[in-house]
């Protein structure tokens, strides 16, 4: 059945998880009412960003100029100018970061600003669902916990997945076929950036702890004791459609979802710069903790293609 997007457009902000699934099934449908949507409904459009990047994608210049033309603070006209992708756009986010404008809201977004022309995008538009499932285990594609000393050197302790890279349209070339998910000990809030050897083994790990965001356990003495003989299995991609469930502005209601391999990050976290070459790195995957759990929260997947240098970020769940 086509929706009827004038009609959604009416019920917002109570439609926002009928656009999400447009995203997710039928975005051409959107694509009409992009400029409206900029023009008029920007307040009340509470779409997340992945799904803006779907809905908003290659929108006119015209789309830019309404959208470039709000205050700085309308996060949510910054988000539909983040997401859209064109050479207009990434001109409008450069030049409003160059005057002045809020460099990490755009960063959050997957979006670097190099010292001279337009942003780059640093992660890729093409989406998809990450499945849990049991068995085929260890020699799937993407391999949920494999033994840790297979793919990094210490202080990472716990393998959540290896992704095949070739999967995920539109990511940066890399020297293996598979990047890991990989933590450290902490259970807390960390990011954890490693030199990859041209089998894509992880050496040289280095954890950056981040400070302040969890007090309400206290680490002194705190042993690693998760299970290494849990959760093994494996994931699948699929492709976005009628089949997940869109709820909450997300499809992890979906049986089995535990995340989203390509598309942007998720926008509300600070996303890691290269530690050698300081470019923002490109986001590969995010997966929940339930992918096999260990910690809490979000476990980001990035790569700088330049210097051949993986990061994984731990965040908290919102
Ligand atoms: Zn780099």
């Amino acid at each position: 059945m086509v929706p009827d997007v004038a009609a959604l457009l009416d019920q917002l902000p109570a439609s926002s998880d009928d656009f999400a699934r447009l995203a997710g099934t039928d975005p051409d449908q959107f694509r009409p009412f992009q400029e409206t949507v900029a023009e008029s409904f920007a307040d009340r459009f509470e779409v997340n960003y992945d799904d803006l990047c779907v809905l908003f994608a290659g929108a006119s210049d015209r789309c830019v100029e309404i959208l470039a033309g709000r205050p700085a603070d309308d996060f949510r006209s910054a988000w539909m100018l983040a997401a859209i992708g064109t050479p207009a756009a990434l001109t409008a986010v450069a030049e409003r970061v160059r005057a002045g404008g809020d460099r990490s809201e755009f960063e959050d977004c997957g979006l670097w600003v190099p010292p001279h022309g337009p942003a780059e995008r640093r992660f890729t538009p093409e989406r998809r669902a990450i499945f849990l499932e049991v068995g085929g285990f260890p020699g799937a594609d993407h391999p949920v916990g494999l033994p840790i000393s297979v793919v990094a050197d210490a202080p990472a302790v716990w393998h959540y997945l290896s992704v095949r890279l070739d999967e995920i349209p539109g990511l940066p070339s890399w020297p293996a076929t598979h990047a890991h998910l990989v933590a450290p000990e902490s259970t807390d809030r960390w990011t954890l950036f490693a030199a990859v050897d041209p089998g894509g083994r992880y050496h040289d790990v280095l954890v950056e702890l981040t400070d302040g965001e969890d007090d309400e356990e206290d680490d002194d003495g705190f042993t690693f004791q998760d299970d290494r003989s849990f959760g093994l299995g494996r994931v699948v991609l699929r492709p976005y459609g009628p089949g997940l469930v869109y709820s909450n502005g997300h499809i992890h209601s979906t049986p089995g979802v535990v995340g989203t391999a390509g598309g942007p990050p998720i926008g509300l976290y600070p996303n890691p710069a290269c530690p050698k070459c300081e470019r923002l790195m490109f986001h590969v995957a995010t997966v929940t903790s339930m992918v096999r759990e260990h910690g809490d929260g979000f476990r980001s997947l990035y790569l700088c293609e330049n210097c051949k240098t993986a990061a994984v970020t731990a965040t908290s769940w919102n």
